[in-house]
């Protein structure tokens, strides 16, 4: 018997088989515990164990706080995966991918309160972009919303910051910068560029490029990111960001991300990416199924395509649905789907239609299950 404690929230009774009808399908948050059960087929190999004396230093034998080891290990996944070029590149860690967006900014913005950069994505987009400059509140850069916005509009003084994300939090979609001139300097954000959640066309070859274990093992938890940087002078000042703010990232954390690196290459990273891959694709798959049949909710369009990683073509698949309430009067598609027990996030979370919501594809097994059932029902009601 597991103990209550352990029970998914959605299930109840001394042995968790009790489905409480009342539960709300949580495809919400992104946490990616679609990988839970890989790391449970892989417990002993990715196990850390630290002495209570071990690595009690701000430094590593060399002096710095950045694991060199751990700086190999992260270039050979990528060249495992051909996702990113590191060659002759620098690379810095951070708290996640988070805080490395912050330091980013600051690294691109100019010494000018006069002039401050402004700081853009495109709609759809992630909202940290947005809410994290904003609370800065620096006198350095601001959010200036929209790249539609400022279209042929770079020419002047001003210096342009615009976060890519690709494939794109919501939509899944690969995606490039929108904005050009020499003002304008990009921050790429390669979160979901794992084979997992989309194909790997070619290495991308960025001036700055953020990369998460968040989403490639699903270790949310262990705040480990990393970015990589062309320009000497770009990443000193993300390294003075990293000194300044935390001098560097948990010595435990980059611990732990090199022992589940270690396991990722293991056999050229084919069964995390097999295991993810199918995985994402089957729960797409499920999920295109439950929505063919209605025409009061529609899906993003995702196709087949090339992926160097597999080295053929491989179907779709997405970390999220980005979902549109097709009926005039469902104006708040979120709140559509909450009246049908379904919790996921509005469209204006991605300074989008609120016609729009995500739902979230990512999280564990139970989640999905129960999200795909309360679909079910609400389509055959509409
Ligand atoms: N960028 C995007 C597009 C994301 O979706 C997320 C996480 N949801 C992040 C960055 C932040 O990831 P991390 O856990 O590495 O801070």
């Amino acid at each position: 018997h597991l103990p209550v404690c352990e029970c998914h929230p959605c299930y109840g009774g001394s042995d968790c088989s009790e489905f409480l009808s009342d539960c709300v399908a949580n495809a919400g948050s992104g946490d990616p515990l679609f990988l839970e059960p890989f790391w449970k087929q892989h417990a002993a190999s990715s196990a850390v164990l630290v002495s209570g004396w071990h690595r009690m230093s701000y430094i590593y034998s060399d002096g710095s706080y950045i694991s060199e080891l751990l700086v190999k290990h992260i270039i050979k996944v990528h060249d495992i995966v051909g996702n990113a070029k590191t060659d002759g590149k620098y690379v810095i860690f951070g708290a996640g991918s988070t805080q490395l967006m912050n330091a980013a900014v600051y690294a691109l913005s100019p010494n000018s309160s006069s002039n401050p950069a402004k700081v853009v994505a495109t709609a759809p987009h992630y909202a940290a972009y947005k809410t994290q400059t904003e609370f800065f509140n620096s006198r350095d850069y601001r959010y200036e919303g929209d790249t539609s916005l400022w279209k042929n509009k770079t020419d002047g003084s001003t210096r342009f910051i615009e976060f890519v994300t690709s494939p794109n939090n919501p939509d899944g979609k690969l995606t490039s910068a929108v904005l050009q001139g020499s003002n304008v300097k990009s921050i790429y954000d390669y979160t979901y560029f794992w084979p997992h959640f989309t194909a790997i066309p070619a290495p991308a070859d960025e001036d700055l490029m953020l990369f998460t274990i968040s989403k490639l093992t699903g270790h949310a938890g262990t705040r480990f990111g990393w970015a990589i940087i062309k320009d000497a002078d770009v990443y000193e000042r993300m390294l003075t960001y990293l000194t300044v703010n935390t001098i560097g990232v948990s010595r435990d954390a980059q611990l732990r991300a090199l022992k589940l690196l270690n396991v990722v290459v293991e056999g050229e990273g084919r069964e995390i990416f097999e295991f993810g891959y199918t995985t994402m694709r089957d729960r797409w798959i499920r999920l295109k199924n439950v929505l063919s049949k209605s025409k009061r909710f529609s899906l993003q369009k995702l196709s087949s395509q090339y992926c160097s990683f597999f080295q053929r073509t491989r179907d779709p698949s997405t970390a999220y649905a980005w979902l549109k309430c097709e009926r005039e009067e469902d104006k708040d598609c979120y709140t559509v789907l909450r009246a049908a027990g379904i919790n996921g996030h509005p469209g204006s979370n991605y300074s989008a239609d609120d016609r729009y919501m995500r739902l979230s594809l990512i999280r564990s097994k139970d989640d999905f299950e129960i999200l795909i059932n309360k679909l079910k029902t609400l389509v055959a009601q509409s």
